[in-house]
């Protein structure tokens, strides 16, 4: 039987398993602990080559029970392209693109809702509610569609309409909220105990940071049981920085690699950046007390509203310490540079999303100051595609008709 636990990630106090309420008295976030030891007696990387490409491939790792109780959709196993012609002309080693785009809802959320929808089932829930920028309400959305489990999704009137309309598609009871993703979580918390939905928010709930765990031990699979030097990802409320950096030192405890630890890049979009503000000012909260969410009413907000658009994340000193610790920084690119980035990626036959564009923007400015050094390994993640932005039609429009060959002929003549 497998053993979990939850350990606080700030005060080490260990508590029993749990499916909700991850936040410890001292305000640190609940983590899942295994008993490693266990794992190491029962799980070999060798096993790994006869398992599927999904992310339950790592199960024992994973924190679900029975695995009757796993609710997929094919998550996971996405490819790790390599970028040979960039590295050529870039001062780094090597640079590679994680292509979470290609999961079942198109979004690395697929991993987190797959994980919290599987704990769901487990705990006999019927009903769910998250508040999400577009992503996770789509994932939780298909997830608990599979499940049979009821969703409640709460989305910013600003998010992405292609990405909004998939919610219902999914089945899910679809709102819009006037106003900021925190505002959809407050709607949430306020309905708690009158709807009985759990919220699998954020740090709500133990599933979501495991489920993006299986993006660090992929990796670390794909790259031949090593770390990369220099992970660089798009941060908003965080978990899947949370999640790789708890990938990395299970990995470790399991003694499954021994390298160093990954530098984590969070890369976060010019007014909306709470992560870039933290990390360059080391003295801002030593006591991780400071209250985010009212900071972030002093923060402009940045007017793309995209997964990185988290003014409060949950646990921001958690994030601030994983990015310290391991040597990291983070970096705010615009508009502007998110958007040559979308060309350049797409350019090389790479649909991005904003999130991923601005991981590429990030990489070609930390080259530029010589932050990245000529042997780092680097890797990027492409969390999203560029489809599920588009304005529907716009680009389209402005395309020429033809009726014939000669039209083609007269257009190639303007
Ligand atoms: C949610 C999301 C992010 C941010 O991920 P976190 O792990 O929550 O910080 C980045 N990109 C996309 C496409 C997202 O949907």
């Amino acid at each position: 039987m497998k053993q979990r636990e939850l350990i606080c990630s700030r005060c080490s106090v260990r508590q029993p398993f749990r499916y909700h309420n991850m936040k410890c008295v001292c305000g640190g976030t609940l983590l899942v602990d295994y008993d490693i030891e266990q794992i190491a007696n029962t799980f070999s990387k060798t096993a790994l080559p006869y398992r599927s490409p999904s992310m339950w491939r790592y199960h024992e790792l994973l924190p679900v029970l029975d695995e009757a109780n796993i609710v997929s959709l094919g998550e996971g196993g996405t490819p790790l392209l390599r970028m040979p012609a960039w590295e050529r002309k870039l001062p780094l080693g090597q640079l590679y693109l994680k292509r979470e785009e290609q999961n079942p809802t198109g979004s690395f959320k697929s991993r987190g809702f797959s994980a919290a929808v599987s704990l769901l089932k487990e705990a006999g829930v019927h009903k769910a509610a998250v508040p999400s920028n577009g992503n996770a309400a789509g994932a939780l959305a298909a997830y608990a569609g599979r499940a049979g489990i009821e969703a409640y999704v709460f989305i910013p009137q600003d998010c992405p309409p292609l990405i909004v309309q998939e919610c219902p598609l999914y089945g899910a009871h679809t709102f819009l909220v006037d106003g900021f993703i925190h505002d959809a979580g407050t709607i949430i918390e306020a309905g708690a105990a009158e709807q009985g939905w759990v919220n699998v928010g954020t740090l709500k709930e133990p599933g979501r940071v495991e489920g993006k765990k299986t993006m660090g031990l992929e990796l670390a699979e794909q790259l031949g049981w090593t770390f990369p030097d220099v992970i660089i990802y798009p941060t908003g409320g965080g978990s899947g920085i949370i999640g790789m950096w708890k990938a990395y030192r299970e990995l470790k405890a399991l003694g499954w690699v021994s390298c160093d630890m990954p530098r984590f890049v969070c890369v976060q979009e010019v007014g909306c950046q709470p992560l870039v503000d933290g990390v360059s000012s080391p003295a801002a909260d030593p006591s991780g007390t400071a209250d985010t969410a009212a900071a972030a009413f002093k923060q402009p907000v940045a007017p793309n509203p995209t997964g990185m658009r988290v003014p409060a994340p949950p646990d921001l000193p958690l994030l601030l310490a994983i990015v310290r610790e391991s040597g990291g920084t983070a970096v705010a690119v615009s508009k502007e540079e998110i958007a040559e980035a979308t060309r350049q990626l797409g350019a090389q036959g790479i649909s991005a999303s904003p999130e991923g564009s601005a991981t590429w923007a990030a990489m070609l400015r930390l080259c530029d100051s010589g932050w990245l050094r000529g042997q780092d390994r680097v890797v990027l993640f492409n969390t999203s595609h560029a489809m599920k932005y588009a304005q529907p039609g716009d680009a389209a429009r402005s395309l020429p008709v033809l009726r014939s060959y000669t039209d083609f002929v007269q257009q190639q003549g303007q």
